[in-house]
């Protein structure tokens, strides 16, 4: 898959080098300078063009990873109607960090969710008597090992991997993820007590390796990909993978609604009652279709307290309906694979 990945960019990137020679330079700039910038450019040809891709290579770029047969059982445990998946990125520091960013402030509005955030978060779960899946890059639980020892200390909460220090994993070479991942699971492991079996990749993001990777490292399964609403296994250059996704989604994650950039100006932050509503729809959807409900929320941003009264709204509205499974990541796949049969 990665050659031929490879190999396509490369016929496409050597098939545009005309239009390369028709570019316009300044007239300020000198000859020698317009050499240099040209070798440079013959060099460092621009992307392809999408509209001179090939139908083969569409589907070639396409089918790197795709989803694959619905693995949805005929019925959850125990006549359950609908699986309720929550989930808790424990990212903290790390997304500044993964920027080599310094801002006090900003390191201190993550230290927030392992301080203030986490402690509501487990309470809340304790209160219900509900388990949850928490993604935790591995420097998140280096800072923070009180927190991971808090995490599992019910029993009952699952710990999976979530990249080294929240990094672009798309930009990084094979060796390197792979690498990043395998130090991650083994600080997980030690920390947690207890070798993760499923990833969120940061950002949910994919490089051409991750899947790979994943299946290579012994994992059983992502929650990164948006191809359905139902649990699905993943396809690599159309080859059945056996890793079960839980699809996830920009709608079902609290990031989108309620954080915002200082200096970008991007400043989104919604009524906690209007995302109540998104969510408590997406969750009626899932019960009438009996399938699964997966939800993504980060300490540092669902853990303010006008945002936990919400999920407690949302907790306690799915629990008043009947016939309800709450379970980590794990134990749904684990469910959905023994009922599939997949390999
Ligand atoms: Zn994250």
């Amino acid at each position: 898959m990665r050659f031929g990945a490879t190999a396509a960019f490369t016929i496409l990137w050597l098939g545009i080098t005309p239009h390369i020679a028709c570019t316009r330079w300044p007239a300020t700039q000198t000859p020698s300078s317009v050499t240099t910038a040209r070798s440079r450019q013959s060099r460092q040809p621009a992307p392809p063009r999408a509209w001179e891709l090939s139908e083969a290579q569409i589907r070639e770029m396409v089918g790197r990873v795709r989803a694959g047969r619905d693995l949805s059982p005929k019925a959850w445990p125990n006549g359950a109607r609908v699986a309720v998946g929550l989930s808790f990125d424990f990212d903290n520091e790390t997304v500044t960090l993964r920027d080599a960013g310094t801002s006090v402030s900003q390191l201190s509005q993550g230290e927030y969710g392992a301080r203030a955030g986490l402690p509501r978060i487990l309470a809340l779960l304790e209160r219900h008597g509900i388990p949850a899946s928490f993604f935790v890059p591995a420097v998140s639980a280096l800072l923070h090992e009180p927190s991971m020892k808090a995490i599992v200390r019910s029993g009952v909460h699952e710990v999976g991997l979530h990249g080294w220090i929240h990094e672009r994993n798309s930009q990084l070479d094979e060796a390197t993820e792979r690498d990043l991942m395998k130090r991650s699971l083994d600080v997980l492991e030690r920390l947690a007590g207890r070798r993760p079996v499923g990833m969120r990749t940061p950002s949910w993001d994919y490089s051409p390796y991750t899947i790979t990777l994943a299946k290579q490292l012994g994992l059983l399964y992502d929650s990164s990909l948006m191809a359905d609403d139902r649990p699905y296994e993943v396809v690599a250059a159309g080859i059945p993978t056996g890793m079960v996704e839980l699809p996830v989604e920009w709608i079902l994650d609290d990031a989108p609604y309620f954080t915002m950039d200082r200096f970008t100006g991007i400043r989104p932050t919604m009524n906690q009652d209007e995302v109540f509503a998104i969510w408590k729809g997406e969750f009626d959807g899932a019960y009438a279709e009996g399938t699964v409900f997966v939800l993504t929320m980060h300490p540092q941003v669902i853990g303010h307290r006008h945002r936990m009264a919400m999920l407690e709204q949302l907790v306690s509205y799915m629990k008043s309906k009947p016939d309800v499974w709450f379970a980590t990541h794990e134990e749904i796949v684990r469910y959905v694979k023994s009922q599939a049969g997949t390999p």
